[in-house]
């Protein structure tokens, strides 16, 4: 099969009920470790590039790396895309190179100048068959400092969403309903959890159009405890539980990205390898190995028991 958009991926995620994974892709361990996954589960799956893998691995490297994915996997639906495109240059550049879908970060912008900005990319990527996502609302960065009582202004306007989209032309919509990026999803005296009922108000106007959800990993606190048990320093982690994602899902959520759960049980599984399984070895081969068979083992699981899209190719 060729690379596809995720225009069919996703309305079929919509009207059956489940999500499609969108995992970011560093380097190539990562993406075989989640190829692996979808191939042993028969799961469509959307391969994200980050502005940052770009710079760190270098964008045709990458693109070249999944390319040979389509080869190999030719029976599992592929869809490359740009996750956090910050302007209409980087989205242009993408597609040039083979991206079948982008999304186009305008959320930190003035409402019109969003609009304009995400109508501008959608109009250039549909007439080469490219789907486009937009976001409306702020996601927090765990980086950012935050007072909870402004937490309001971040979130999705579900009154402002089916204007959003019927002005930009979208594909689909990544949303900002509670959770944020990095191993912190929740700040201090947040709630853990999702505001459902801004979701359920945006599901609602929009009749199974496709939402996506940012900041999806689940930040598992035994793969924490590994990462820190072999000499790691990470401190003030909170995820979105599985019960939670779940939920979304039912929600109308069909694009689940994640990102920060791959990250760590690559850093874990390497931390056991070198301290642990095989001290002596200086074989890349060894502890990259180890962390994609992990890798592999989490994609697996949360295609099974997450996500839902288990033999939905
Ligand atoms: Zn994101």
């Amino acid at each position: 099969m060729p690379l596809f958009n995720t225009k069919e991926m996703l309305k079929k995620a919509c009207s059956q009920n489940y999500a499609v994974g969108a995992f970011n892709i560093n380097n190539m361990e990562i993406l075989q470790g989640i190829m692996s996954a979808c191939n042993r589960l028969n799961s469509p799956v959307i391969l994200q590039v980050s502005e940052g893998a770009r710079l760190y691995a270098g964008s045709l490297y990458l693109v070249s790396l999944i390319k040979s994915a389509v080869k190999i996997f030719k029976d599992i639906p592929l869809a490359l895309h740009l996750d956090h495109g910050r302007s209409f240059e980087m989205c242009k550049t993408c597609i040039e190179e083979g991206f079948t879908s982008v999304m186009i970060d305008g959320s930190h912008l003035p409402y019109e100048r969003n609009v304009a900005l995400t109508k501008a990319v959608a109009d250039y990527a549909h007439k080469k068959d490219v789907t486009v996502e937009g976001e409306l609302g702020r996601l927090a960065g765990t980086e950012e400092n935050i007072d909870v009582e402004n937490m309001e202004t971040f979130y999705t306007n579900p009154k402002q969403v089916k204007d959003f989209i019927y002005k930009t032309n979208i594909d689909s919509v990544a949303v900002s309903v509670g959770a944020s990026h990095g191993v912190c999803k929740f700040f201090k005296d947040q709630e853990p959890g999702l505001r459902f009922d801004i979701l359920e108000k945006i599901h609602k106007s929009l009749e199974n159009f496709p939402i996506v959800l940012h900041g999806s990993s689940s930040v598992d606190e035994e793969i924490i405890k590994k990462i820190n048990l072999f000499g790691g320093k990470i401190k003030n982690t909170s995820g979105l539980t599985e019960k939670i994602l779940k939920k979304a899902i039912a929600m109308g959520v069909c694009k689940i990205n994640i990102d920060s759960d791959i990250r760590l049980v690559a850093t874990a599984s390497i931390r056991e390898y070198m301290n642990d399984i095989s001290p002596s070895s200086f074989d890349p081969r060894g502890y990259l190995g180890y962390a994609r068979d992990k890798i592999e083992d989490i994609v697996a699981h949360k295609i099974e028991h997450v996500l839902g899209s288990k033999n939905k190719i």
